[in-house]
């Protein structure tokens, strides 16, 4: 079999990038220990989202087979272009109830349902699907995410409605205040419905996450670097 030479320079590219997300990912890594964290304890969750596939690929191949995606025609769009069995992706953006069906298939843990009609869609679209709740946990009104005290009320209907609750997901201040309350809030929640997964930190903020014992952070800029705008990816 003769490999042409834009194979090559693909394979080729696909190394350098390989290299370099790995570096990163080491970078990542220790910024979790240095935090008093555990690796064992804090998954990292890829962000791919306005990355191109190759980014997706690169990825997994260093072992980051968790991926997170903002928007469901980009899951639609790349989930069967990936050749890696093993990607679990993972839907964290804000999330529209038609949407839902388009991407049933592919999603594996849907992590931002923060009310009761996604919570019947999911139900409906994809029966048993895994989920996380995600809270509004520094009341900033333009952010989404439930209030935590329509928390009882949403796992109420997701237990009715046979879903898999694995826990709990928020997004840290976006006005720069220190994110430790609004962490720790989410961490006590958890605990309060024994829950186990605790989603949040992302780059600029996931030591604070990882001490207030952050299961999962979701981490793009510090992995792939700055990201091309929305609707401009590949
Ligand atoms: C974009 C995004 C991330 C990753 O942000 P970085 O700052 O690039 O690490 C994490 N979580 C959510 C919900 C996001 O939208």
């Amino acid at each position: 079999m003769s490999v042409d030479e834009s194979e090559l320079g693909t394979e080729e590219a696909h190394r350098a990038l390989v290299e370099v997300i790995a570096q990163r990912h080491s970078a990542v890594q220790a910024r979790i220990t240095d935090a008093g964290g555990s690796l064992e304890r804090t998954r990292v969750l890829a962000v791919t989202k306005t990355h191109g596939i190759e980014v997706a690929r690169a990825a997994i191949d260093v072992g980051l087979v968790d991926l997170g995606e903002n928007y469901g025609q980009e899951i639609e769009r790349k989930a069967p272009m990936l050749d890696r069995p093993e990607a679990r992706w993972h839907m964290i953006g804000g999330l529209q109830r038609n949407k839902v069906k388009k991407i049933a298939r592919y999603v594996a843990l849907w992590q931002t349902v923060d009310r009761i009609e996604l919570v019947s869609e999911i139900a409906k679209r994809a029966p048993g699907a895994a989920i996380l709740i995600q809270v509004n946990t520094t009341q900033e009104a333009q952010k989404s995410g439930a209030n935590p005290d329509k928390l009882p009320v949403l796992l109420e209907a997701a237990h009715d409605s046979a879903l898999d609750v694995r826990g709990l997901m928020t997004i840290g201040p976006t006005d720069g205040s220190d994110p430790a309350p609004g962490f720790a809030l989410l961490r006590s929640l958890a605990d309060n419905w024994k829950l186990p997964e605790v989603s949040m930190g992302m780059t600029a903020d996931l030591e604070r996450a990882v001490q207030e014992g952050s299961t999962m952070i979701r981490v793009g800029t510090a992995l792939f670097g700055a990201r091309p705008a929305a609707g401009q990816a590949p």
